[in-house]
């Protein structure tokens, strides 16, 4: 239960349609958390693409200048075939997300949203996040991004040791045990580093080219890292980069108008 002094002002579904028109005239910006309900080793909750994403959108609006961006009730499932072989996993189709995803987009232009950034919490989501930012930009003329801060910021590889800790590793170990240490089971934490026989198929190279496998053909426990090296402490930078990043990232967006946005390269 929400009383109306704990409101906070950005979350759509919070608002009445009043306010949402009376917050239309000073902001035009939206974020859209997009996750995913899938494995995540032994030692990690099913959630954790569906928590991060639905975490960091809050943090970030949250530490953004007034009016702070809208933010939308994040999308729950995503595109996780790859690791139905494991249980707790619940995947849906690229269509189906894409097709939603594109809805959603649509009814924001229509209720004035000029710039949508789709916040995806899961790194297999992103070509079909992309393909529904492409269709809703042909239809709805309007500014749509995605942005994968957790598996693309740079500066996150900086800080562990592991290579291609794409997914249960060191990174989404530390960024739990960060912010919910009773959710991992440090006991059961395993290292299963992925090591590869071209150096272009590493997930972490900027060479490296893009390419699909069932998890289960890689990893055993479902994680592809190095859970086992993974802190709180790291976790906590983790969580400080991605969210100074997406803050300035947003006021950048949210400031400027649609027709700068089309003339700044970024
Ligand atoms: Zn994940």
């Amino acid at each position: 239960m929400t009383t109306s002094q704990h409101k906070s002002g950005y979350l759509w579904e919070e608002m009445t349609w009043v306010e949402i028109e009376e917050k239309l005239k000073s902001v035009d910006t939206a974020i859209l958390p997009c996750g995913a309900i899938e494995q995540h080793g032994p030692h990690l909750p099913v959630d954790i693409d569906y928590f991060d994403a639905n975490y960091l959108a809050r943090k970030v609006a949250e530490a953004c200048h007034e009016p702070k961006p809208f933010v939308l009730p994040t999308i729950p499932f995503g595109v996780s075939y790859h690791h139905e072989a494991f249980k707790g996993t619940l995947s849906v189709t690229n269509n189906a997300l894409s097709a939603f995803v594109y809805d959603i987009g649509m009814g924001l232009a229509k209720n004035g949203i000029k710039k949508i950034i789709l916040l995806n919490g899961h790194g297999d989501n992103a070509p079909t996040l992309n393909y529904a930012a492409q269709m809703i930009n042909r239809d709805a003329g309007i500014f749509v991004c995605v942005e994968t801060g957790e598996t693309s910021d740079v500066d996150i590889y900086n800080l562990i040791d592991t290579p291609n800790d794409i997914h249960a590793g060191e990174i989404e170990t530390s960024t739990t045990l960060a912010i919910r240490p009773e959710m991992v089971k440090m006991d059961k934490a395993v290292n299963e580093t992925l090591n590869f026989g071209s150096k272009f198929l590493d997930f972490d190279n900027d060479r490296g080219v893009s390419w699909y496998v069932r998890t289960h053909k890689i990893s055993d426990s479902g994680v592809m890292g190095d859970a086992t090296k993974a802190t709180a402490e790291k976790g906590k930078q983790m969580w400080e980069i991605m969210e100074k990043q997406l803050v300035k990232f947003v006021e950048s967006i949210k400031s400027s108008s649609l027709d700068d946005l089309y003339q700044k390269k970024y």
